[in-house]
């Protein structure tokens, strides 16, 4: 034991390194197929315009001289009057005030945890839900329990008699309501409104983690739940609807930003968190997203859908051709996922190691995604990274490898 050991705080037993984030380090040898990793496929990023707005900030001294240096923890106002126009598009009426500019939406879920769980308190997620929401909150010591938009969610008194029962409130409802992280699912019209209620009834926040609400490939949009809100209770200010916004899925990660949009009430709160964790995210990059989003947003969404259609389409008709009876999976209108589900029995990780090994095929095991010990025989399969020949190819040897 190293001297370190007594020092740590009793959250770092909550912050493991997952076995199967060691399994995927393996990823790195040559030949192997990868449906793991749930992120954008580079040949999508706007390279040269990202090139050119570097060099035209950089290129000006006053502008230069501006990005190069410490800047409002709010975020560079003329990104957050773009979000606000965006938010617009998303049915959300809104001013600059109801922003704060994160690195990433990831930290935007780790301000949320922080302003909101105290240890013991219950954060009411999906299972399976997004795994870095997951790892986001625990550090907060919280407690979980199941939400269940589509299959009946229990009683608001259910869920504060077992909050309490677990020595703390429930503290807000989070949800991927979009094409979600893992599953590739999206709440009905109905779950949409039914956790509106349930959120109201137990007075908690619902935080919406919109990451890949932009990648709809088909069918009708559904409403953000933040604009349900609004409609019900007038404006902005007056909902209970944290939305989590990123620009990681369509423009690129590797500025790594994202957004809060919520009450100024909240926000005031969150910028306070933003401004003790790094003071504010690089002007420079924010001001390089301003140039971005006004340039060529509309037409990333659009090449990012039209390529991500086309290999959901080629991997759906993949699996229903090559996959044995008995495995089931969800037929996504969007987003970079889908979820597969085994025959009982069948163990995801076991089969990662397998499939690695003899189909040169990897994925992520879906018991991963689940705040309980549930979900061995899931896996999640993204569609993001090989070409459409490959997933054909790579999904025929996964599928020989569970028949046999
Ligand atoms: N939410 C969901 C559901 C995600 O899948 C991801 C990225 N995988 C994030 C949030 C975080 O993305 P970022 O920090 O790049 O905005």
């Amino acid at each position: 034991m190293s001297f370190y050991e007594p020092a740590y705080a009793g959250r770092v037993d909550r912050m493991k390194a997952s076995e199967i984030r060691e399994l995927l380090k393996l990823l790195e040898q040559p030949g192997i197929t990868s449906f793991a990793g749930g992120i954008p496929d580079p040949k999508l990023f706007p390279i040269a315009e990202t090139q050119a707005a570097y060099a035209e900030v950089l290129g000006n001294v006053t502008l230069g001289s501006q990005a190069l240096q410490y800047s409002v923890s709010e975020g560079y106002l003329p990104l957050r009057q773009w979000i606000v126009s965006h938010m617009m598009t998303r049915g959300v009426p809104c001013t600059v005030d109801n922003i704060v500019i994160t690195s990433g939406s990831q930290q935007g879920l780790e301000f949320l945890g922080r302003l909101l769980l105290s240890p013991k308190d219950t954060a009411l997620v999906e299972m399976p839900t997004y795994l870095g929401a997951l790892q986001a909150f625990s550090a907060f010591e919280p407690h979980y329990d199941e939400l269940r938009p589509e299959g009946g969610n229990h009683t608001p008194e259910a869920y504060a008699a077992s909050a309490a029962a677990a020595g703390g409130r429930v503290k807000f409802a989070y949800v991927v309501p979009d094409f979600a992280n893992p599953t590739g699912l999206t709440l009905s019209r109905a779950a949409r409104e039914n956790l509106l209620t349930l959120a109201r009834e137990l007075e908690v926040p619902v935080l919406e983690d919109s990451a890949y609400a932009a990648l709809r490939f088909e069918g009708t949009p559904m409403p953000s739940l933040q604009s349900l809100d609004i409609r019900c209770m007038g404006s902005i200010d007056a909902s209970r609807v944290v939305y989590c916004g990123t620009f990681s899925k369509t423009v690129t990660p590797g500025l790594r930003l994202g957004w809060l949009c919520a009450s100024r009430e909240i926000i005031r709160r969150l910028v306070l968190v933003k401004q003790a964790t790094d003071l504010n995210s690089p002007l420079l990059n924010q001001m390089v997203m301003h140039r971005l989003v006004e340039d060529v947003y509309d037409r990333q969404v659009e090449k990012a859908i039209a390529q991500y259609r086309g290999r959901r389409d080629v991997m759906l008709r993949a699996l229903e051709t090559y996959m044995p009876t008995g495995v089931t999976w969800t037929r996504p209108e969007g987003g970079l996922f889908i979820w597969v589900t085994l025959p009982d029995g069948t163990d995801g990780a076991a089969l990662l190691e397998r499939a690695i090994a003899e189909a040169k095929v990897a994925f992520v095991p879906g018991a991963a995604f689940f705040a309980s010990q549930r979900g061995r025989n899931t896996i999640r399969l993204s569609f993001s990274l090989p070409d459409e020949e490959e997933i054909t190819t790579a999904i025929q040897r996964l599928s020989h490898l569970l028949a046999h």
